[in-house]
This record gives C-alpha cells, structure tokens and sequence, in this order.
C-alpha cells in the first residue's frame, strides 16, 4: 500500500485478514505436536527436545544481521532481519527462520518504540510481541528480585542473630541439602553430622558475612524509570528483634539501586544457557557481591539458585511467532547490548538450524553496531555456542551514513535536517569510512560481508549507487539495495539471493574468534580497542586495574570480554562520527558476570536504567472501543 501504514495498521491489517493458527506453523518447521506448546493462537514456546531428537542432523546456513553504527532512531536490523527471512522463506522457497531478542517494555514505551521489525516486515501480531509475550521478562524479573529479596534478608538476619542461631535455621531438620553440600566443599569442610561441627565451622558455613561496599546485585523492573537508578532500602525495617549485642532493634538499611530487567545478569544467562540444567549452575553461581574475607557470594550460597531456575523453568523455551509472510521467528532472550551481548538466544539458534537443515537459513540479530553487536555475537555467544556463522549482513542507511559524513546529529523526535531529505552523494560518500570500517572488521572474523542498505523513500538512486560501489570495492561480497519495509520479501529479494550466493563460497571452518580465552584480561580488551574500534591507546583507572588483578586469579580470567561503550561510535565518544582514529579508551571499571560468563568492562558512561522524555510513546498508546491496541509503533 501507498503511503505504508503505520507498523500497528499493518499488523491489524493482516491479521484480520487470517494469520494461519501458529501450530501449523509449527508443524510445518517440523516440530512433533509434544514439541510446541501454544499459548493462544498466535504464538507457542517450543521446547529443548529437538536438540536431543534432531542431534545428528546437519544444521543449516548461520547468518547474522548487524550495522553501521546507528542513530538514535534505529537504521532497520530488525526490520532487515525479518525481510530478509521472509525474502529466503517465501520468495527463495528456502527453509528458513528468523531469530530475533524479546523488546523490553522500556523502549516501547520509550523514544524509540517496538522492536518487531516494520512496515510490511513485521512479526504478527505486532502488539503481542511487543508487551508480555509469553512472560519471559517477568520470569527474569522475579528471578532476579528473589536474589535481591534473599540478599537483603541475609543481611539482616546475619545482623542479629548468633552464628549458632543462623547455623541451626538455615541446616534445619532436614540436613545439608544439595547447594549446602556446595557450600561446605567451596569452604573445604567436611560434610558430617551438623552436630559433629565446631563452633568456628558453624560460624564460616553460615554466616556470609557480606561487606555492603561490594554488592553489585540490583533489583530490576522493565520499566524506564529513571528515578529508580538510585534508592534506599529497608527503612521501614522495624520488627522487633534484640540484638545479641545488647539493645533493642536493627535498622537494616542501605542504598542500592535497580536496573532495567533487560539488564539483568538473570537475562545475559538466558541469552548463553545451553539448557536447563546448565542455566541452574549458572544462576547458582551467579556472583552478588564478597565477603569481608574476600570470599564471593553467590545465589547458591544465598540458596537461592534452585528456585530461580524454578520460575525460569518456562522462559528457557524459545517462543515461536510468525513474520507478516508466515515465515517462522523464534523470539528469544532480550538482553541489553551495552552491559550484555545484544543478543538473541543460543538456545533459538541452535534448535532452528537444526529444523531448517542443512538447505535451510537462520537469520539472527545482532544488537548496536556491528562493532559492539557482532562483535559479541562473533566472542561471546558463538563461543558459547560453538556455532559458526557463514555470512554477516551489515545493514546501512543513507541518512545514518549521511551523519557520519557530518550530516548534523540526528535526534529521536525532532524533524530531520533539510541534508536527510535531499541528494547529497558527497556526503554520503564521506559516512561510508564507517561502512568500510565494519566491512574489515567482520572479514576478521573469517565470514563472508553483504552490505542491504535499507531504502528510505528519500534516498535518491545515485546515493544508494554510491554506497554499493564503495562497499564491493572494500571487501564486500556483495552490497543491495533493499525495500522490504514497504515491499516485504519482495523488496529483499536481491538481497536473499546474495545472501545465498555468498554462503555458498564460504566454509564454516574459515569462522574465526577475534581473540584467544587464553589472553590476559588486558590483552583481551587491548585487542577489541585496537583491532575493532581502532583506538591508539587503552588505560585504566587504579579501580579498574585492582578488579583485573582479582579476576586474573579467581578463575574469570578465561571469561571473553563485553565491552561496555556507546554504540552511536566506534570510539567512546557519541559525538565521534565516520570512523575515527587516534583516539583513547579509558576503562573505568571492570565487573565480572560469573554465571553469564563473561568480562565487562566499562568505558565511558552506561545507563542501566533509560529516562523517559517529556512526551513517551505510551502518550499515543490506548485501547480504543473495539478494546483493540492502537499507537504502539
Ligand atoms: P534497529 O533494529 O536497527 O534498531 P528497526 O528495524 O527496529 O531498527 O527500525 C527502526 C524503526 O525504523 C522502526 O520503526 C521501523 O519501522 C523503521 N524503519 C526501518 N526501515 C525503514 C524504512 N526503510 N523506511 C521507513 N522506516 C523504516
């Protein structure tokens, strides 16, 4: 249609017009009726057995869909993403899923609105993907929040009651159970009956003895409310307890703070998780804070790490939805791209490439830049994975190009510069530095480059011109033009085809790692500053060099890194467009995800819990007579 309806319109639109019912959908990806549990007509979780069932089969054609370093309102990977899936699945006739991250309500209601793809590539319905979905989030959330809750109750407890006390409550009639036993051989004492235990031994095992400085576990909610980023707890604490050092009550009090959920370490584990028994070690192991020895906290040391794996019992099913052309999407994991990977889940990669066999293509996202996203992708979740990918897409605007090239910036809410609406080839010409520099970068890494530039409607032809002859000239395989926001699969069809055809000239052996574990933490870092954002030097504050030098001796020394940076540039500075050089990146702390796996670093300023603007998108969101959604975007 012209002009393309709003995101919403379409979903509507073709959803009354019938959406196959989404077991058929199911049933066509070759899920057994036991494999894809519905929850309502448009969507399912589908469980972890086809990894077991289908363990021998060869897996299909890995592709992942990165960018350029964007604008604040986004340059289409999403939106490219499901384009390109319903291009190979229902232009091509290729088996193929997409898989793409669960949107955090804190955008959506935010500045920058869904993430379900647009336009005519889109996943349906729209409004489902956007909110609960299937209550992933709010598992992550009350996961993360029942740590919070043990911790600070810990605490309190610790605070005024004796050793011997603690021990007889926590032991219990029962015994040790399975993370006590854990417990007792972290602490190298022997397990026997609790009566046989000596009074020092009571006082290690039970009392964790937590310095408050130390606690990096928040609390977490999927909302963008910046006034929670700082507050104070337990100042309504006032049951009465004597304290066995004399007086009356303990005050439990503290400041801490939340994050957004997506943040969460809770989420990062969903993202890497191989299975449920795997997410049990890691949420148990999962670090909250130390000791006032020196010694880590963890959720298992809290006994709290069963019951998180319990209320994520149903979250570790990937949920099964379909995109506008029912090609299949697996929406999977959300986790923030700047503290965490940026990327869907391990588990959804691996059970659709194993359903679209060895013909087949998946086709997931990566989050940010190709810098910071693929990056990740390549280091962290493929190395979790053992996955290989054959082929990256880097996706590229005109007007993200057009501000690398010095174009003024480019602001959520505001009307575009007269220079974003006009022919400006020199300009352009001058923002691809950033394209060919994500164009090198990812041939590090052994795949095969396609550029899409996703076609806005004032992009003239001899720009997108350009941008193809610049980009084939610098080491992609190949660069297309692409319209599926308004044509779907139609309009991405050149790029499916280069898609394929690149696919078809590379081996799964040529995928390489950046870097090797085995580095020092600094060599790590040094090499994504120096290789990836081609800084000229990495420095670090005293903080940051006194937590690598306990890493490198706590077993997180072989961690990958994920850099924490802004993703508007390769360097550290937002302001930094095109692709800069020479500059510095100043690593200001460094904290370690024990449970999710990794290393992060910090440079530069990272918000775990976005503001608000004056006027949010839920101004425009409503439910209007015929109790339908209207104005998410
Ligand atoms: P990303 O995943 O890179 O953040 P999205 O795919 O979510 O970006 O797209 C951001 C926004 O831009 C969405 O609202 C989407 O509908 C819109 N959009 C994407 N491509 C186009 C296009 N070619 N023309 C117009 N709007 C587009």
């Amino acid at each position: 249609k012209h002009p393309v309806p709003s995101d919403i319109q379409i979903s509507k639109d073709l959803t009354s017009l019938g959406l196959p019912p989404i077991s058929s959908i199911a049933s066509s990806l070759g899920l057994t009726p036991s494999e894809f549990i519905p929850w309502g007509p448009h969507k399912g979780k589908v469980t972890l057995s086809p990894l077991t069932r289908l363990s021998s089969t060869p897996h299909g054609n890995y592709v992942v869909v990165t960018g350029i370093n964007p604008t604040p309102l986004g340059e289409g990977k999403s939106t490219t993403t499901i384009g390109l899936a319903q291009a190979l699945g229902a232009r091509l006739g290729k088996k193929c899923v997409a898989c793409i991250r669960q949107p955090s309500q804190g955008p959506t209601f935010g500045v920058k609105g869904g993430a379900a793809g647009g336009g005519y590539s889109q996943v349906l319905p729209m409004e489902e993907f956007n909110l609960h979905l299937t209550g992933d989030i709010h598992a992550v959330g009350a996961a993360n929040n029942l740590l919070a809750a043990a911790l600070e109750t810990r605490m309190y407890h610790e605070a005024c009651q004796s050793d011997e006390a603690l021990f007889r409550r926590i032991v219990g009639k029962n015994g040790f159970n399975r993370v006590m036993i854990r417990r007792l051989e972290k602490l190298g004492i022997e397990k026997r009956n609790p009566e046989e235990f000596t009074d020092e031994e009571k006082g290690r095992f039970a009392r964790l003895d937590i310095d408050p400085s130390t606690i990096t576990w928040n609390r977490v909610l999927d909302v963008c409310d910046r006034h929670l980023r700082s507050v104070s707890v337990g100042l309504g604490v006032n049951e009465t307890v004597k304290n066995p050092a004399g007086g009356d009550r303990i005050q439990h009090d503290r400041t801490t703070g939340f994050d957004i959920t997506v943040a969460s370490e809770v989420m990062a584990v969903l993202g890497l998780t191989s299975d449920l028994t795997d997410m049990r070690e890691r949420l148990g192991r999962m670090v909250v804070g130390y000791s006032k020895s020196g010694l880590t906290v963890t959720a298992d040391d809290l006994g709290c790490g069963g019951a998180m794996t319990v209320l994520m019992k149903d979250a570790v099913m990937p949920t099964l939805m379909q995109t506008a052309e029912r090609t299949p999407v697996m929406v999977h994991a959300g986790p923030f791209a700047n503290i965490a990977t940026g990327n869907s889940s391990v588990v959804a990669d691996k059970i659709a490439l194993k359903l679209v066999g060895e013909e087949g293509f998946v086709v997931t996202e990566a989050g940010f830049g190709a810098d910071i996203g693929a990056e990740k992708f390549c280091d962290i979740k493929c190395r979790a994975s053992g996955l290989k990918p054959k082929v990256a897409v880097i996706v590229a605007t005109i007007r993200a190009l057009k501000m690398h090239g010095g174009g003024p910036q480019v602001k959520a809410g505001v009307t575009l510069a007269r220079v974003y609406t006009e022919e400006d080839v020199g300009l352009v010409r001058k923002g691809c530095s950033n394209l060919v520099r994500h164009i090198e970068n990812m041939k590090k890494f052994g795949v095969q480059v396609v550029v899409a530039v996703n076609r806005f409607k004032t992009d003239t032809p001899l720009e997108i011109e350009e941008v193809v002859k610049i980009a084939e000239s610098n080491g992609a395989y190949k660069a297309v033009m692409c319209n599926h926001w308004a044509e779907g699969g139609a309009g991405a069809e050149d790029l499916a085809r280069a898609v394929v055809d690149a696919a078809k000239v590379v081996k799964e052996e040529d995928f390489k790692y950046l870097y090797d574990e085995g580095l020092t933490i600094k060599e790590k870092i040094d090499v994504i500053c120096k290789e990836i954002y081609r800084a000229k030097e990495v420095t670090y504050t005293a903080l940051a060099l006194e937590q690598i030098a306990t890493y490198e001796t706590s077993g997180f020394e072989k961690f990958p890194i994920c850099m924490a940076k802004t993703q508007y540039s390769f360097s550290c500075d937002p302001a930094a467009k095109g692709a800069p050089v020479d500059f510095e990146v100043k690593i200001r702390e460094v904290r370690a995800c024990a449970g999710a796996g990794f290393l992060f670093p910090i440079a530069g300023d990272i918000m775990t819990v976005p503001g608000l603007p004056t006027r949010p998108g839920f101004y425009d969101v409503d439910i209007d007579e015929d109790g339908e959604v209207v104005g998410l975007f």
